[in-house]
This record gives structure tokens, sequence and C-alpha cells, in this order.
């Protein structure tokens, strides 16, 4: 009796501390104040919806340069949180990434309100993402968004405070895709790799234009995908996701405007998504990539609303068609696990266009107030409507073959850990081993004079393939090129790439080449070289009489020695680029 009595009083007690607990109120987004979310109120609004439906879960995934881990919330209407097991069910994976550039937070508060509206309508869940899981990272550059201040994206119609563009470590997330510089960009790799998303949406906003549209797309380089993919990406989904914009939500959106020249808006041209891009490492991995790009012109408030109804069709799209997109990327990765060629760069196809209506604002030449200079603007007074050319096709500008895999030597770790974080498969020599493999000199690359990201990107990289045998270590890395992060493998080690490791400076120091003679040592060793080998004495002689600079400049005289003599076999490693290409053919 008393235990009972106990019991009760305990009950009575804690009662009121567990239903405040369970009731934690949703706390009102207030983007329509001007607000976004902090990333401290964005963490505590998905935990209080972690906490309240069982088909939300908030997880805490890899470090970031913030020190502070990167957050992945995931809606799963079945309750199923591994996406192993996900994919298994036929269920397309949805990833939203948020806040890369905290100064364009429009996706941060559009994916909370959009969260809060499907958890609390499950007959709306079951029936518009019926066939999907959402996973949402709800700010991906948490050391930008930790710096906030009103004048961040000083251009831009709202909200009152923004957060910086990099990263704690100044670095430009969106160039960070594939060199993995910040532990952001590694901790999203993981995620990527676990959650291996069909479908993939990264939030942003853009100033390059004004125009009466709110809402523009960045989509997946159509040629980039396997070609069934790439004719329902061209003529199914996008034409689909467009017209529900305009249909559903009233809605007129348009491909990201980036246009030929400067002034009223007469073409837009396609964007060439390199890796380093997020959409641009999305396709590495066959997902259906897009970044929306609202414009910094509209109101806050309605830049979060079309974000939203973005992410809502998006969503209802891949809901409905899944089967269909989740076959096609099956045989994508299929293709992608034994095609023998790659293409390393494209280049705009001039040739090729589609008409598209345009809603713009007249340019007009303009003297500004304050500082008196003439200028040209778009008038909002005045806006019109026009049909114009995009020109969305991209032809191979270079195109390498596959090898069967690559030989990378055990020294490089920096490359070694970042294949590993892209789940890349790979083996290690047990013993010393002489391979014959095709290996790549450089024959000339550009320095950058200037550094990107801390780096001096290697461009124009010029080579020359020699197969040879090659003594590699035990330990040296052998990685087969028939696995689901083939393209990232052969893009990031292939030293032609535009942003791969080579290009990236992560290979430099074999640039600086290798012993070198000392002159007068190389003299005496010469003349004891030359007085027993005949043969290389008249073809000394000859140079000389043949050769004007040879016969004037005894430097040329030991540099032309050098090179005809055995010891010339030390040069077979100059500037050969340490990765090596194998091939069955020639025996591994
Ligand atoms: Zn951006």
């Amino acid at each position: 009796m008393r235990r009972t009595i106990l019991i009760l009083v305990l009950q009575l007690i804690l009662t009121p501390f567990i239903t405040a607990q369970e009731k934690r109120p949703l706390p009102q987004l207030r983007y329509a104040e001007n607000h976004s979310l902090t990333w401290e109120e964005a963490i505590s609004y998905y935990q209080i919806l972690d906490e309240a439906y069982p088909e939300a879960k908030l997880m805490e995934m890899g470090m970031t340069d913030a020190g502070r881990p990167l957050h992945l919330f995931v809606i799963s209407p079945e309750r199923e949180f591994d996406p192993a097991v996900v994919h298994r069910q036929g269920k397309a994976v949805i990833l939203i990434n948020n806040g890369i550039h905290p100064g364009e937070p429009e996706g941060i508060d559009a994916s909370a309100q959009y969260a809060a509206d499907l958890l609390s309508d499950r007959r709306r869940m079951n029936s518009e993402i019926k066939n999907c899981v959402i996973a949402i990272i709800p700010v991906y550059n948490i050391g930008g968004a930790l710096t906030r201040s009103p004048y961040y994206r000083i251009n831009q119609n709202g909200p009152d405070e923004k957060g910086a563009r990099r990263n704690t470590r100044y670095l430009d997330l969106n160039r960070d895709f594939v060199k993995q510089d910040s532990r952001d960009a590694r901790a999203f790799a993981e995620i990527y790799c676990w959650l291996d998303p069909d479908v993939f949406l990264d939030t942003h906003t853009t100033n390059g234009s004004d125009h009466q549209f709110t809402v523009t797309l960045i989509a997946t380089q159509p040629e980039k995908m396997h070609p069934e993919m790439e004719e329902f990406f061209r003529n199914k989904m996008l034409p689909g996701l467009y017209s529900r914009m305009k249909s559903v939500h009233n809605n007129e959106i348009v491909p990201y405007v980036q246009y030929t020249e400067r002034g009223e808006i007469k073409a837009i041209t396609g964007f060439e998504e390199h890796p380093y891009y997020s959409t641009g490492y999305s396709a590495l991995f066959n997902s259906f990539g897009f970044m929306t790009e609202t414009l910094v012109y509209k109101p806050y408030a309605e830049r979060v609303k079309g974000t939203l109804q973005f992410i809502t069709e998006l969503a209802r799209f891949t809901s409905e068609n899944h089967k269909e997109m989740l076959a096609l990327r099956a045989e994508a990765d299929r293709l992608t696990l034994t095609a023998r060629e790659y293409v390393l760069d494209w280049e705009q196809d001039t040739a090729r266009w589609d008409l598209l209506t345009f809603r713009g604002y007249r340019w007009e030449e303009t003297t500004l107030p304050l500082s008196g200079r003439k200028t040209g603007t778009y008038n909002r007074e005045k806006p019109y409507v026009d049909t114009i050319r995009y020109y969305n096709y991209f032809k191979p500008a270079l195109t390498v073959t596959v090898p069967d895999a690559y030989i990378v030597p055990f020294a490089w770790e920096e490359v070694i850990e970042r294949l590993k974080v892209n789940g890349v498969e790979m083996s290690q020599l047990g013993a010393d081993t002489t391979l014959k493999v095709e290996s790549t000199y450089i024959e000339s690359y550009e320095p950058a004079k200037r550094a990107t990201q801390g780096h001096f990107f290697n461009t124009g990289v010029k080579v020359r393939r020699v197969t040879q045998e090659i003594t590699y270590l035990k330990g040296d890395y052998i990685i087969p090129v028939n696995q689901r992060a083939n393209k990232y493998i052969i893009y990031m080690l292939e030293p032609q790439s535009e942003a791969g490791f080579f290009a990236w400076n992560f290979f430099d120091s074999f640039l600086e080449g290798q012993d070198w003679y000392s002159v007068w040592g190389f003299e005496s060793h010469l003349k004891e070289l030359l007085d027993k080998d005949p043969a290389l004495r008249s073809a000394f002689e000859k140079a000389k009489k043949e050769d004007e600079k040879v016969a004037a400049d005894p430097v040329a005289q030991l540099q032309w020695l050098y090179q005809n003599t055995p010891v010339s076999e030390l040069e077979k490693r100059t500037r050969l680029y340490p990765v090596g290409r194998l091939f069955k053919s020639t025996g591994i």
C-alpha cells in the first residue's frame, strides 16, 4: 500500500515534467517576418520534430571545421532509417542540402517548414512521399552560419541577418566537393556514400541577373547521364517540374540565368557543372541533381515559398515516378561499372538550343544617383515577355580510356584518405612488385599565379603515356575501376581533369624533378665513359657538328651526354605522374 502511494506521489510529481518534455512546442518559423533560422534554432526545431514524430529522426554525422557535428534529419513514412534497407524496399532517397552558403538561407527555412507540414499531416505524408525517404541537411556550412551579420550579401532583399559564404577555414564549400579540404566536405561525402541518394537538391540564392522569376534552376548536365536517363531527365522530369511549379503553384520558374552578354537577356547558356560543385559531385554517383537559385531582389518570404514549392514538387514527382527513376539509375550504375571510356571535359554545343519563354525587365541606360556613374539597369516598371534561346547541349571535349585499375603509391596519403571517404574499395600490394603499367608523363601545365581555395590550380595539362615496367612497394594501393565510385576515381586520378587531384596540387612535389649531376664530377665520369664507348663518342662528335647550340655551349654538351648515357635511366622518373594505369591485357 505504502509502495503504491509512493508510486502515485512520484507520478504526480513527474507527470507534468514528462508531459512538458513530450510536448515541447514547435516554434513558429519567422521567414514571413524576414527572419531566417539560426543554426541553433534550426537544430532545436528538428530536435522537437524528432521527439514528436516516430517517422522522423535527427542524427549527428561527421565533424565539421566549426568543431560541431553535421546533422542529418530523415523523414521515413514507414519508420525505416537504414538507407540500405530503404533502397532494397524499392523506395527513392532524396537528399536536400541547405546553407552551403549560409547567406542564401531559403532552403534552411523551407526545409524546416516542409518537414513540419509533412509530419503533422499523416495523410499528406502517405500520399505525397509514399515511395520516398527524405533526408535533410539542416545547415551544411555551420561555421558560416554561426557568423551572422545584416551586412553579408548586402544587395540581397533579406533576411535581416545572413551567414557568411565561407566556412571556418574560409573555404567555399561549393568548390570543395571533390578535393575535400574541409572536414565539412568529408562529412558530406560520408553521408552521400551512406545514403546513396537517388535525387539531390542543393539550395542557393543568385544575384547574377534581374528578371520576373523568383526561382531559377540548375539541373545536372544531362549528357553526363546514361542515354535513357538523359532522355527521361530532358523530356519528362524537367518539363514535369517546370509545369507543376506553374500549374500547381502559379510560380513559373526558369533555368539559372547565365547570359551571354550584359544588358537585355537574349539567350541563356546551360551551366557547365564541374564536379567541385554540388550537382557535379552528385552526377559522379548518377543521382538526379538540382540547385535552386532564388533571385536576391525578391522578398525573402517569397523566396522561401518558392524553394518550399520546388521541394514539394520534386518529392511528389519522385514518389510518382520512383519505379522508372530507380530503374534508370540502376542501369546507369550498372553501365558505370563497365564503361571503358570517360568524358573528362565538356564544351558547349553552340549549334543546338531550345526555345524558352523569358519574362524579363527592359534594360536601360541610367545615371547612378550617388556616384553619378553612367551604367545600365533593369527597369522593373517595364516587364516584358520574349522567346529566347537556351543553349543546354554539351559535347565531349576530352575523353580518356578507362584502365582496369589505378595504382597509387602508399606515400600519397591525402589522396588515399579522400578516396576512402568516398567509399572507394582498394587493396594493397603484399610485397614489392614490378608491374607493367601505362604511365603518364606531364609534358606541360600552367600553375595559377593566384591561389583559389588555398591552391595554385594546375591547368592546360598535356600528357604523354608510356607503357613500361615500374617497381612499386609493398603497401601501395591497387584501385580497381569496377565499383560504385568509378566516376570519382577516374575524374580525380586522371591528371587532365579540370578539378582532379593533380589540378588541386595534391601531387605537385613530383614535378620538382630528380637527382641532378654536378658538372665537375660528371665530366670526369664522362671521359671514362666516352673512352670505353666509341659509338657514343662518334655520336657526340656528330651532335657537336650538326647542332649549333651543342657546339657553342659546354653546358648543352653535358646535357646532351647526360641524356644519351645510361645514367639518363634516372630521367625516367622526371615528371612521371605517380599514379599508374593497369590494363588486364598487358598483365597486372
Ligand atoms: Zn550559393
